[in-house]
């Protein structure tokens, strides 16, 4: 089945793309999952077929030597990918989600002729040496506080000095932790009085002085991500680290919100596997299995059956987002989002768990892939800005509240 699910109405550039994932996840990929989430291993291994692809330029401009893929046709890749390691297509969003916000999500947004000048000067540094030089970006903005859910601003402090910043903070779940040459981090201008606008995105070498990980990584799923805490001591960077111009990074997350959107193909990938394996399961198609057949069985045949409808419309709703993804979209096209986001998680989870009640014990075993679909599939509606809880949270209030409406006090 394919990942878009009727492939008719793909773009060229689409369909050789996916199809390219396709067979890297099947022939490279799939194989490699289970000794990287066994030993907790960046897939260094997979970075180095990606690069050699094209791959990490995936959203660079094609005037600067990137595969100038869309939205759109970005998240249907990752979906493959997701589809083949989880981990891996969940690592590869951080590295092109620092290309996509510095690329075409950028130009959608407002700058002086000055910021726009410097963001293009600086934009080209940084993806020449991802188009030239393989090198890879990571997204660390999480630092277990209220910022990363967009409550307040970033605790890691970027203080302006001469020729550029001097940084400190720490950032948790650093994903590529150790494996990044990039680390795209997420701070607040060091400024008396500063608030959420002050954020500021740069790229911080990962030789610099004053960096480190630390820290240990044995989670439940995701393993391969190496997500370890990073510390930022007194870590100088130039004003080239800027991957956009002060004040951007503000502007971007209220007019662009589909930019945190590119978490969820991942696990529109897992929900894609779990379902492919339970149908090769039941037909007695899984490699190394005995022949035995369980889809005759009616209990078998409604469950897969509530798969597939779980499946459609986790497509159907990640499609539309993907169709969406634009500057400044209306309230409607807001809460489609949330919807869109909740219903991908959720539902690759949910779909995991009911994979391995219907193909039974043997295939939780470690030496299939489901339990550890299953594993990975927990970690996506965890994940910040957007948690399940926090997209119901919006989603709720955006139903019953227009813009600017408050209640009365109750007595
Ligand atoms: C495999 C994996 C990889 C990751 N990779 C990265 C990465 O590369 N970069 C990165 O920055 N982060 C990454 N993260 C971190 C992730 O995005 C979250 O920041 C992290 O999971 C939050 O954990 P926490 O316990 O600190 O959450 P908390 O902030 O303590 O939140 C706990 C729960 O409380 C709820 N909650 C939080 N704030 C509010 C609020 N204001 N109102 C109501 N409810 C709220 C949420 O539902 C949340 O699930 C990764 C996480 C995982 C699991």
């Amino acid at each position: 089945m394919h990942i878009a699910g009727n492939p008719s109405s793909l773009t060229p550039q689409q369909a050789e793309l996916i199809e390219l994932v396709a067979t890297l996840g099947r022939e490279k990929f799939a194989p490699r999952a289970a000794r990287h989430d066994l030993d907790a291993s960046f897939p260094f291994d997979n970075y180095a077929d990606l690069r050699a692809n094209g791959l990490l330029g995936i959203c660079i401009p094609r005037a600067l030597g990137g595969l100038g893929a869309d939205f759109c046709t970005y998240v249907m890749v990752a979906a493959e990918i997701g589809r083949h390691c989880g981990a891996t297509a969940l690592s590869y969003n951080m590295h092109v989600s620092s290309t996509m916000w510095a690329g075409f999500i950028a130009d959608a947004l407002d700058m002086s002729p000055a910021q726009r000048a410097d963001h293009e000067h600086n934009r080209a540094w940084h993806f020449e040496r991802i188009v030239r030089e393989g090198k890879v970006y990571s997204q660390p903005f999480s630092e277990g506080g209220a910022a990363a859910a967009g409550k307040a601003p970033f605790g890691t402090l970027a203080l302006p000095v001469e020729g550029g910043y001097r940084v400190n903070g720490k950032k948790i779940f650093a994903s590529l932790a150790g494996a990044a040459d990039f680390y795209g981090v997420l701070c607040t201008l060091d400024k008396p009085r500063a608030t959420q606008r002050d954020a500021l995105y740069l790229a911080v070498p990962a030789q610099s002085d004053g960096v480190s990980v630390v820290g240990d990584w044995d989670p439940l799923g995701m393993r391969g991500t190496v997500s370890r805490t990073l510390l930022l001591k007194d870590v100088f960077v130039p004003h080239t680290a800027r991957l956009m111009p002060e004040g951007l990074y503000a502007q971007a997350a209220l007019r662009f919100p589909h930019m945190f959107a590119t978490l969820s193909p991942t696990y529109m990938g897992i929900a894609q596997a779990a379902y492919d394996f339970t149908v090769a399961y039941l037909r007695a198609e899984v490699p190394g299995m005995p022949a035995v057949k369980r889809r005759m069985y009616p209990t078998k045949q409604i469950a897969v059956a509530h798969m597939r409808i779980q499946l459609e419309q986790t497509r159907a709703l990640f499609l539309q987002n993907a169709r969406d993804a634009a500057v400044d979209p209306d309230k409607d096209t807001r809460m489609r989002l949330f919807a869109a986001h909740y219903t991908i998680m959720e539902n690759a989870q949910a779909m995991a768990a009911l994979a391995i009640r219907t193909c039974g014990g043997q295939s939780m075993l470690k030496s299939l892939p489901l339990e550890r679909l299953y594993r990975d599939s927990r970690c996506g509606s965890l994940m910040l800005p957007w948690t399940a809880e926090l997209c119901l949270d919006r989603l709720g209030r955006d139903c019953l509240y227009e813009p600017g409406e408050r209640d009365e006090e109750i007595e």
